[in-house]
């Protein structure tokens, strides 16, 4: 987590690094801070908001032509001003910034406290920044050179970016683990580093992506020039961007969260274009060619993700399982990093992931990708660390997300997720032409009966009125909607801070319905599916205790509403396709109740959106 960003060029550091600062606020907003050269090189940072920094030193900052900027999601020390970013060197002619953790920062800590060194804050970044200090003394070598050094002695994870006074014109970056773009401009002597492109795209698209483990000086006269850790020189390559800047953009709308939500009839139809052609019995993800056969013959695929991610896992694994016969299993990757799992060679991993960026799915890829396993990774931000540790694997398409609480993303890892499965049951001949020809169709008109999901906002509006103020929800589905009610549940606590949460609704009665009174809010997924009338039972057993219960139904049915509360008609789908539609009321149910609440939905407390720390 963390955003970081930087600039070298001709113009007025102070405004690229704010508005870049704004743009990757989603990362992390415990504090704000920012490192200019105008002669001296000064910090100015603040605990809070990018805004809190610019109200607090507005007028007072130099016209400096380069510096580096951070927005903090604090790992080690609490976030206030002291601990927040940049961190300058003991004779205060560095500064970084970084992005990440580095695990032996305490041990270098205690020898450089021998040393005499001074410590101001509580972080690991301030220790890694007096580590490169202290090698350049001692080896008496350029800066590059003892951050390449650094690099080979510090365990852990990090982004980083270094401003020196000695050198005005030059910024060190160096990059393992946490995410690193460097932006071109036209002229080749300005340059824009930062953790993700949102805060490039506005000046240029020509970028390069840092790779693990290597360090760039980017100078104004001499461009980039990237080394290894070895030390071998590494030529930069330079893509392409495909991102526009009014994607990351509200539109008009309040906060991103609701613009996502609102975007998802045509980003799931994005993530579909050319992949997915019912009439011509067309299913196809490009990006999975060369290992596809190797996912036709895995005697077991492994999905591997954390969160939301984890939750469009367990709707894979039932689709892929019912259609293709093939074994899956889902696995937190924090979990499954560090139990020492069975991994077959052979054995294909479908890693998920938003920002392709999630430390533990990184890590998870590492340990499957020594044992012999095939990785496929599915992830929204192209050119991201899964994307590139992967063996092949499908983009999303979903655009920028920005809003923490994952929606657009959701639905377009799902929809990934189906194609892969109609493709592989294609291959496999364990789907009928029928089948294939009813499960496209129905994904084809899936943005439509999204959008009249969309049309019930107000209704669903009113709903979350009457249940702003609980402590407490529960969530039910079973089969297929099963993983839509973890979802429901994830994402009600993760914006409102209610507490709330998702079971398979059989599971009640092995434990949750002890909870259930007159003050539980139980939102049921009750659409017409293989479990309907088991799931009525449920219902019954939630109203028999005096449950609240908010029902989400298929349209027309006529046996529900009698029961209930509150019921949210959804139009029908095929079962194995229907969390697509029935995740979107209860995304706009949260997203209703914390705007109530007074939540900030954007950037809710203690949580980033791109999770760089195991
Ligand atoms: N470890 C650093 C800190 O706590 C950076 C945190 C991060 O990247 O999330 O300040």
């Amino acid at each position: 987590m963390c955003g970081i960003v930087a600039y070298l060029g001709e113009n007025n550091a102070y405004d690229v690094l704010i508005k870049g600062l704004k743009r990757l606020e989603y990362r992390g907003y415990d504090s704000a801070g920012i490192a200019l050269i105008d002669k001296d090189l000064s910090i100015f940072k603040k605990q809070g908001k990018v805004n809190d920094l610019e109200t607090t030193f507005s007028g007072k900052t130099p016209h400096g032509k380069v510096g580096i900027g951070h927005t903090r999601w604090a790992t080690h020390g609490e976030p206030n001003d002291v601990n927040a970013h940049p961190h300058y060197s003991s004779d205060k002619n560095l500064a970084i910034i970084h992005n990440g953790i580095i695990e032996n920062y305490d041990s270098i800590k205690k020898e450089l406290q021998q040393k005499g060194h001074q410590f101001l804050s509580e972080t690991d970044s301030e220790v890694f920044i007096h580590f490169i200090e202290d090698i350049q003394k001692n080896n008496k070598c350029s800066l590059d050179e003892a951050v390449r050094i650094a690099l080979t002695k510090v365990v852990g994870a990090y982004a980083i970016v270094i401003l020196s006074k000695d050198n005005p014109d030059q910024l060190i970056a160096a990059r393992k683990g946490s995410p690193l773009v460097i932006g071109i401009g036209a002229e080749n002597n300005e340059f824009f580093l930062a953790s993700d492109a949102t805060p490039i795209v506005e000046y240029t698209k020509n970028v390069v992506y840092l790779n693990d483990e290597e360090v760039a000086i980017i100078d104004k006269t001499t461009g980039i020039n990237i080394k290894n850790i070895e030390a071998i020189e590494q030529s930069p390559y330079v893509h392409t961007l495909d991102m526009e800047l009014e994607a990351i953009e509200k539109g008009g709308f309040d906060y991103f969260m609701l613009k996502e939500i609102f975007e998802q009839p045509r980003s799931v139809a994005d993530c579909m274009r050319g992949r997915l052609i019912s009439e011509k019995e067309h299913a196809l993800l490009g990006g999975i060619r060369k290992h596809f056969n190797d996912l036709v013959e895995a005697k077991r695929i492994i999905i591997v993700a954390c969160g939301t991610s984890w939750h469009a896992g367990l709707v894979a694994e039932y689709v892929i399982e019912e259609f293709t016969r093939t074994p899956v299993e889902v696995e937190y990757a924090s979990e499954f990093r560090y139990r020492n799992p069975i991994i077959n060679k052979g054995d294909v991993v479908l890693a998920i992931s938003q920002s392709g960026e999630t430390a533990d799915t990184l890590a998870a890829i590492e340990l499957a990708k020594n044992k012999g396993a095939i990785i496929l990774g599915i992830c929204n931000v192209v050119g991201s660390s899964i994307a590139r540790a992967s063996h092949e694997g499908a983009y999303t398409h979903a655009g920028p997300e920005i809003g923490v609480a994952s929606t657009k993303a959701f639905t377009a890892q799902l929809t990934v997720l189906y194609i892969l499965a109609l493709m592989l049951a294609k291959e496999k001949n364990t789907i009928t032409k029928n089948q294939f020809l009813e499960l496209s169709r129905q994904m084809e008109s899936i943005p439509d009966k999204i959008k009249q999901v969309l049309d019930l906002n107000d209704e669903i509006e009113k709903i979350s009125t009457l249940y702003k103020d609980v402590r407490n929800f529960l969530y039910l589905g079973r089969g297929y909607n099963f993983p839509v009610a973890l979802e429901g549940a994830l994402k009600l606590k993760e914006i409102s801070y209610i507490h709330a949460e998702g079971y398979p609704a059989a599971e009640m009665k092995h434990g949750p319905i002890a909870l259930i009174d007159k003050e539980m809010p139980v939102v049921v997924i009750a659409t017409r599916d293989s479990s309907y009338d088991k799931i009525i039972s449920n219902i019954q057993e939630v109203k028999a205790r005096q449950g609240k219960v908010i029902a989400v139904v298929t349209k027309g049915d006529a046996l529900i509403p009698s029961m209930v509360d509150h019921v949210i008609e959804v139009p029908p789908t095929h079962e194995a396709i229907m969390p697509l539609v029935s995740s979107i009321p209860l995304q706009l149910l949260s997203y209703h109740i914390a705007i109530m609440r007074g939540c900030n939905v954007d950037q809710p407390r203690n949580l980033a959106k791109s999770v760089t720390v195991e």
